[in-house]
């Protein structure tokens, strides 16, 4: 078992903690820090090697973030935002990885954390209103409350195709990736995905391998990144402007993400305004794309404006009319599957050594010993990198064995799709919370905002608990069902649900398909729970234990 001391100001007996924390990513860390400073004993379980969660796995070539890293950090510490240097507007997985390093070393957070470790099973006992949580390292420790801080998109996905197992070269999963850099010079490639991943990924494997054949099933919406470095007077304008950026972020943006609101839908505009609008979004690059207008996300014809002038920018940039064709999604409106940001994704296709092969009309059949065949075409690889995504939301918390009252578990409850309150906790599992579950704003939003937001609305709920002398919490079960069916109301409101997206669950054969995330935005979600908190937890119910009377001592 890996060495590991507690200096926590508590000092529990061994293996009894006041909380168990699972996973060390960003949310797992924050948790920690936060918990610790009430005082309570925690420890947190990770089953990677390191500290960084998704970026901490997700090291394929190409990778960064896709909200600009100014945003998408902590906003916890003024000290630790006024004092870091990200060098790029998009900072690449190395640099996060290190930033998420700095901040264990920075908080002292390494020694509660237990590297290398799995929590596998966790049972509830209902009389002690207490969690005994199971590890891979044999373990078994008991802890109030649990918190599941496994991330969203952490479960990397292989893809059941013929052959895979008998490939000669190397495969790699793009969300899995080796620890030592992969070179792959003078090497012909087969790229299966595009998805975020794919597009970041195949520009710099272009560049590297002598052929880069992408297997491309459906085609997807990019927004150029325009990734540059950060000036030290970009740096500045945003640490002077933190606290508003950040208050905004919270509480006013939909997706977490400081920008300006849109007060305008698509059609409000005539055509040559609208294309003044998205051509300067389209030069300013990323995200905010989608928040030109405020209805993109809503009306079809208004989404087919942005979705139009997108195709139009592929056919631009792609000179092969065929390919470009190929490249131009049709099959969802943009931004309904996670839009992608992308650094000359569609100019690599450009290249004379890179082949787009259309898998959607020839499937793949197999992958061979040194190729893969598709439509009958044997396309010859010696290296295959699947992009082919994740178990998302849910996948991570599926593998753990969750026993909650009755000795129902989670994976029971959830058969038919995610339940949750708030996406914060699952009737029938008290004192068991999820941190971005489904049911939360979570994956649609900027993830750092989401994750700050559940870890203080946690923190201060177990802090109240505290003072009350309360032992258990649980999720109501007409809260629950009230919450279930307003998530799902607002989604079919959207377009959203008109894709086959990893949001629905549809990238997974037989998974429940609902729409998981909920789409009122951050702000809203934030009010609604800190109503919540303020009327003492109104749809969660809290107990104490009845405890044995202690002889008085004379
Ligand atoms: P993804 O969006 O789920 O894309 C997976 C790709 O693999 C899709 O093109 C999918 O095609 C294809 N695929 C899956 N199974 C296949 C099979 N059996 N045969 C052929 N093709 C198959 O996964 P991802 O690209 O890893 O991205 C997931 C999410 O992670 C993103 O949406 C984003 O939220 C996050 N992410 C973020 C960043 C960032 O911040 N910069 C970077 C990467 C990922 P279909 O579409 O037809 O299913």
């Amino acid at each position: 078992m890996p060495a590991l001391q507690t200096n926590s100001s508590k000092s529990p007996a061994a293996g009894t903690f006041d909380v168990v924390v699972v996973g060390a990513g960003f949310a797992g860390m924050y948790m920690l820090h936060r918990l610790r400073g009430s005082g309570l004993s925690v420890r947190v379980y990770e089953q990677g090697g390191d500290v960084g969660g998704t970026w901490y796995w997700n090291r394929y070539p190409g990778a960064r973030c896709d909200v600009e890293s100014m945003q998408y950090s902590y906003s916890f510490s003024d000290e630790l935002q006024q004092e870091w240097d990200w060098s790029e507007r998009y900072a690449p997985q190395p640099e996060i990885l290190k930033y998420a390093n700095h901040v264990a070393d920075r908080f002292d957070l390494r020694t509660d954390i237990q590297l290398n470790t799995r929590v596998d099973r966790a049972v509830f006992d209902e009389s002690a209103s207490r969690w005994s949580v199971t590890t891979s390292d044999g373990n078994t420790v008991t802890a109030q409350f649990v918190i599941l801080a496994t991330g969203c998109l952490s479960n990397a996905r292989m893809p059941d195709i013929k052959g895979l197992a008998d490939f000669k070269g190397k495969v790699y999963h793009t969300g899995h990736w080796p620890h030592q850099p992969v070179d792959f010079t003078g090497l012909r490639v087969g790229v299966i995905g595009t998805g975020s991943s794919g597009i970041q990924s195949v520009p710099v494997i272009a560049e590297q391998a002598s052929h880069l054949t992408v297997f491309q099933r459906t085609a997807n919406f990019s927004i150029p990144a325009r990734n540059a470095a950060l000036t030290p007077e970009e740096r500045e304008e945003f640490r002077s402007n933190y606290p508003e950026i950040r208050r905004f972020a919270r509480e006013e943006a939909r997706n977490g993400i400081y920008t300006d609101m849109p007060d305008r839908g698509a059609l409000d505009d005539g055509d040559n305004e609208r294309r003044a609008r998205y051509e300067s979004r389209w030069t300013r690059g990323g995200l905010t794309f989608m928040s030109v207008y405020n209805d993109l996300a809503l009306d079809r014809a208004a989404n087919d404006t942005a979705a139009d002038f997108v195709r139009e920018k592929i056919a631009e940039i792609v000179k092969d009319h065929e390919i470009a064709k190929l490249l131009q999604p049709n099959s969802h409106p943009i931004g309904t599957k996670r839009i992608c940001i992308d650094s000359d994704y569609f100019a690599a296709f450009n290249r004379p050594n890179v082949t787009l092969v259309d898998i959607k009309a020839d499937p793949i059949e197999e992958i061979l010993p040194n190729g893969v065949r598709a439509g009958g075409k044997d396309y010859e690889v010696d290296a295959l990198v699947l992009a082919t995504g994740f178990d998302a939301m849910t996948g991570s918390v599926a593998k753990i064995e969750l026993c909650g009252r009755d000795g129902q578990t989670l994976n029971q409850k959830w058969a038919e799709g995610p339940r949750t309150y708030l996406g914060l906790m699952s009737a029938g599992f008290p004192n068991l919370f999820l941190i971005t579950g489904p049911g939360s704003p979570s994956v649609l939003s900027n993830m750092i905002v989401s994750i700050e937001q559940h870890v203080d609305w946690i923190a201060d709920c177990i802090g109240y608990m505290r003072e009350r002398d309360l032992d258990a919490m649980e999720a109501g079960k007409d809260a629950e069902d009230s919450w279930v069916a307003h998530v799902n109301e607002v989604a079919h409101g959207t377009l959203y649900p008109q894709a086959n997206s990893w949001y629905m669950g549809a990238n997974i054969p037989g998974k429940p398909q609902i729409f998981m995330p909920y789409i009122g935005g951050v702000g809203v979600y934030r009010q609604i729970c800190n109503d919540v908190a303020a009327k003492g937890y109104e749809g969660f119910t809290m107990t104490a234990t009845e405890r044995p009377k202690m002889a008085a001592s004379s």
